[in-house]
């Protein structure tokens, strides 16, 4: 295990951030701290970090306690939501300087600063200044500087939380690409589920100062272990009852097969899918999804009539309990 958190608390004034935290983070693996905002990712994240201390527990970084340890002597690389590079000094001089101030030769440095400015694809920009950078080219800029060091871990607090739609895409392939070729056992903080999903080996869903569930993301998926880690993690819908996610319900256009009668009442062609909204006769909507293809051998049309039924192996939660159909 590469870090190592056991029973950590955190209180400000009366206000409980973490209530017992428990997380082993496997070396040279990419971990997401998933969870909505509030629930104290980027409090553990500081934490263990040693820019925040904790009021009880231990956080152990490659065998070494750390818990007292100032973050200097910690190892661990950061890089938070908001550019943190200087904005006075070039891209190459930028990636340079942690190393200068550890003394390290010139021809050494040079030669990391190539290497990693290859690595993070801003060999070309290695004179400009960041002001001269996208905020995408800012945020690998950030990335390099903090590998520059050789960190034991590398800590992301929403790393591309203030990029736009499409450079956040493009940047959470880079990471995982980036992450694929350099190993370093890297944490990253993130509220989005999607992108947690995409990016990371395992991940760690944070719900009010807690952690509600661990697992890789088709473990979260396909067996969240309560209601919120499958609200959190996908969508979910509601039939006769039970919550279960939309492509889990079947939908049949013969009578006699059984399942909750309804009709059609709206269909959404959203890319290859499409989502079928259904009002049961017993009243209450439910969300289908399927491909489209099944829909076209359906014969799937508003006002249809078509009877539902959940799939098999499908994920369930009825009463807060959560069961495989
Ligand atoms: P997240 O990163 O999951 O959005 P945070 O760890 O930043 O959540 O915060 C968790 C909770 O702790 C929030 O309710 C936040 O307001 C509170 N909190 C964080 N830092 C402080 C602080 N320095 N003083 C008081 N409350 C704080
Ligand atoms: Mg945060």
């Amino acid at each position: 295990m590469s870090i190592d958190v056991r029973g950590v608390n955190k209180t400000y004034g009366d206000f409980v951030a973490l209530d017992d935290i428990n997380v082993s983070i496997p070396t040279g693996q990419l971990t997401a701290l998933l969870g909505p905002s509030g629930g104290g990712k980027s409090t553990l994240l500081r934490i263990i970090a040693g820019l925040e201390t904790a009021d009880s527990g231990s956080v152990v970084i490659e065998g070494t306690d750390a818990t007292t340890l100032p973050p200097q002597k910690r190892n661990v690389g950061f890089v938070f939501q908001h550019y943190a590079v200087f904005k006075h000094m070039t891209v190459a001089k930028n990636v340079a300087f942690g190393l200068e101030i550890r003394k390290r030769p010139k021809a050494e440095i040079r030669e990391k600063v190539d290497e990693l400015l290859q690595l993070v694809h801003l060999s070309q920009f290695s004179e400009r200044m960041p002001s001269q950078l996208s905020g995408g080219q800012r945020q690998r800029l950030a990335l390099a500087r903090a590998l520059a060091v050789e960190p034991t871990v590398l800590l992301l607090d929403e790393p591309f939380g203030a990029l736009d739609a499409k450079v956040r895409k493009e940047l959470r392939d880079w990471l995982r690409r980036l992450h694929d070729e350099v190993h370093v056992t890297t944490v990253f903080v993130t509220h989005d589920q999607e992108e947690a999903m995409e990016v990371s080996d395992e991940i760690v869903v944070i719900n009010e100062g807690r952690v509600e569930q661990i697992g890789s993301p088709d473990e979260l998926y396909d067996t969240p272990a309560n209601p919120f880690v499958m609200g959190f993690l996908g969508e979910v819908t509601e039939l006769d009852g039970s919550a279960l996610r939309p492509h889990d319900v079947e939908i049949s256009v013969e009578p006699g097969l059984g399942g909750i009668p309804g009709r059609v009442t709206r269909l959404l062609r959203v890319g290859f899918e499409v989502r079928v909204t259904v009002e049961a006769d017993g009243g209450g909507e439910v969300l289908v999804v399927l491909t489209r293809t099944h829909a076209r051998a359906l014969d799937l049309a508003e006002g249809r009539r078509v009877w539902l039924a959940p799939a098999t192996g499908a994920t369930t939660v009825r009463a807060g309990v959560v069961a495989a159909v």
